[in-house]
């Protein structure tokens, strides 16, 4: 969906969008889009300027590898948005003085106006953690046995005996690059 200035003189715009599984384009993170994930909102131009405001709300599912036991574990978002859009062309670092950092993002757009996905992904990956643990009671996987501590009971820990093995056992083929 495009919003674009000069329909927005005239009218706002609302929307309530799915996007498909995988739609949203996640690939520079570790994150998948595994459900559906609806976007309603409004989109409209700031009275008397050419800024567009866009607002709604963010309901999905995403999932993600664990950091510690490497498990996909899913990561709701259910979050409202409210997004300021400048022309990229216009005087930037004056104006962005008025606006009150802490209530609300000034992001520009080229040309003719703005895509809606293209904010969506852009929120999306503002929203998602830096760290991902499946739980934060997560055990992690043994680095002596390669097992799942989440599951399997090893013993592994007790057992920190120096013998030659240990940097053989401890070597494990990474799945990820
Ligand atoms: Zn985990
Ligand atoms: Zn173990």
């Amino acid at each position: 969906m495009f919003f674009s200035v000069r329909e927005l003189e005239l009218r706002k715009a609302g929307f309530d969008l799915t996007f498909p599984p995988g739609k949203l384009d996640l690939s520079e993170t570790d994150f998948r889009q595994v459900s559906p994930a609806r976007v309603t909102g409004v989109a409209e131009l700031l009275r008397g300027t050419d800024e567009i405001r866009v607002r709604g709300h963010f309901c999905g599912e995403l999932e993600a590898d664990c950091d510690r036991c490497l498990e996909a574990a899913r990561f709701p978002i259910d979050r409202e948005f409210d997004l300021f859009y400048r022309p990229a062309s216009g005087d930037s670092d004056a104006a962005d003085l008025e606006l009150d950092e802490s209530e609300s993002q000034v992001g520009y757009y080229e040309g003719e106006g703005l895509q809606l996905a293209d904010v969506i992904r852009e929120q999306v990956l503002l929203w998602l953690p830096m760290q991902w643990v499946c739980s934060e009671a997560c055990k992690g996987i043994c680095p002596v046995c390669g097992g799942n501590r989440n599951r399997v009971l090893c013993g592994c820990q007790e057992q920190r005996q120096d013998d030659r093995w240990s940097a053989l056992r401890n070597f494990r083929p990474s799945t990820r690059e």
